[in-house]
């Protein structure tokens, strides 16, 4: 090579290398914090910015760069979050229905082990970057990476008796965790005390005094209300204390109680309304002015359920903006709801109807704030890929969303394959308790 070719490849290289980290101040290494709650959604979400019930969510969204997130069908929650976590299809992830039947009759759930294509934190592993991972769709027995994960096994901890605690050990990786986290779940075990520090409604109580006659056991969703509270504020524990103590470059956590909430929120519409609503819904003669009408009904009963997902917003960005100027924010859920015949849901819609999309922001050092015009659930695997400033994946299905970048990032491609990052051990009775909540979603037979 001539000597002023090398020099001009020099400069090239610095300059690319220079363009890779404006994006940050002061040369801090730049962080990734995910925060999933499912079914989320700007309809029920909005009214209640517009009333100023949710100031920290106004203002934060008008630092953001945010999106009607558009999802796929079918909406099953386990499939879209591994659509999220891979930027892939489910064809190619592999995690396709809640459930299979096996060829001797037996049910059991897509998990882990019928994972394809890696998932994020396992890409980020191979370039040793330090991942934690909380309480993921099909995470379980937790992945084997250099940080820390804590399965979707692990929250039923805090709704088990404490002789049963050590069969939680396997829901930790490394389990050198274990300790602190059974410690946690202690203190996160009691209902009237989470729906106390949440500030989550006591719905089960609420049921029980509109429904007098009615047996709660029998009544889909609301039966289990009681376990997934403390499942929750259980994982608003664990993940607080890794984010306020412990050190890394990706963090994801996820929380249920937005999707389950909206599962049985209309029981407790107005007697008489409700009652209209069905009928119209049913003989399919609701109007757009109907349609807005009950979601802005929906709305006002979700407001308790978004000032704990605003409160959990506040203090976790608190926290993490404490220790390091540039964390890059990923806030989202896998998809909204909709009204139609078959009630207020998010799958079982008519062909017609599109997926309901959930909602995105994203928040960090120069990412430019406004609406991003298109984002759906395979954008975001290869935008934190290339924020990190790494290759994005050659067959992922989304795209780097770089118009929100006020910073130049280079975009490179990789093929990457799963490998021997997967581990195919199943745990029978993570697959029985999998079910068992499925089923109480009504989300199986
Ligand atoms: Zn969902």
């Amino acid at each position: 090579m001539k000597r002023r070719d090398f020099i001009k490849r020099s400069i090239l290289l610095s300059a690319g290398l220079s363009a890779a980290y404006c994006g940050t101040k002061g040369g801090e290494k730049i962080k990734i914090v995910i925060l999933g709650f499912d079914g989320a959604n700007w309809p029920t979400i909005d009214p209640l910015i517009k009333e100023g019930k949710l100031p920290f969510l106004k203002k934060f969204r008008a630092e953001s760069a945010w999106a009607n997130f558009e999802t796929i069908k079918p909406t099953k929650s386990n499939v879209v979050w591994s659509c999220i976590a891979s930027g892939k299809t489910m064809l190619k992830h592999g995690i396709l229905d809640f459930a299979y039947l096996k060829r001797n009759g037996i049910k059991i759930p897509y998990t882990k082990s019928d994972r394809r294509e890696p998932m994020i934190w396992q890409i980020l592993d191979d370039y040793n970057k330090r991942s934690a991972v909380f309480n993921w769709w099909c995470s379980h027995p937790p992945d084997k990476i250099k940080g820390v994960m804590a399965s979707d096994h692990m929250r039923r901890i805090a709704a088990s008796r404490p002789e049963k605690h050590p069969n939680f050990a396997n829901a930790v990786f490394p389990e050198a965790y274990f300790e602190k986290f059974k410690e946690l779940a202690l203190t996160n075990n009691d209902y009237l005390q989470a729906v106390q520090k949440t500030g989550l409604p006591d719905f089960d109580g609420l049921f029980k005094k509109l429904y007098p006659g009615s047996d709660i056991r029998k009544a889909p969703v609301i039966k289990s209300y009681k376990s997934f509270v403390r499942h929750d504020a259980y994982i608003e524990a664990i993940s607080r204390y890794f984010l306020e103590n412990k050190e890394f470059d990706f963090f994801a956590t996820y929380f249920r109680f937005p999707d389950v909430i909206q599962h049985f929120i209309t029981l407790f519409l107005d007697k008489e309304y409700k009652e209209n609503l069905k009928k119209h819904l049913i003989g399919r003669t609701l109007t757009p002015e109907m349609n807005d009408e009950a979601i802005l009904k929906i709305a006002h009963l979700m407001e308790p359920v978004y000032r704990y997902m605003e409160k959990i917003l506040k203090e976790f960005i608190e926290i993490e903006r404490k220790k390091n100027k540039n964390t890059y924010f990923f806030i989202m859920s896998d998809h909204g709801f909709s009204l139609f015949h078959g009630g207020y849901n998010h799958y079982g819609l008519p062909k017609s109807m599109k997926a309901p999309d959930g909602f995105l922001l994203i928040n960090g050092p120069k990412i430019r704030p406004g609406q991003i015009k298109k984002a759906g659930v395979y954008d975001i695997a290869p935008t934190i890929l290339n924020l990190f400033d790494l290759p994005v994946g050659k067959n992922m299905d989304g795209r780097v969303i770089s118009e929100i970048f006020q910073f130049q990032r280079k975009k490179r491609y990789k093929t990457y394959k799963l490998g021997k990052m997967n581990e195919n051990k199943r745990d029978k009775n993570y697959d029985e308790e999998t079910l068992k909540d499925l089923k109480s979603l009504g989300y199986i037979d």
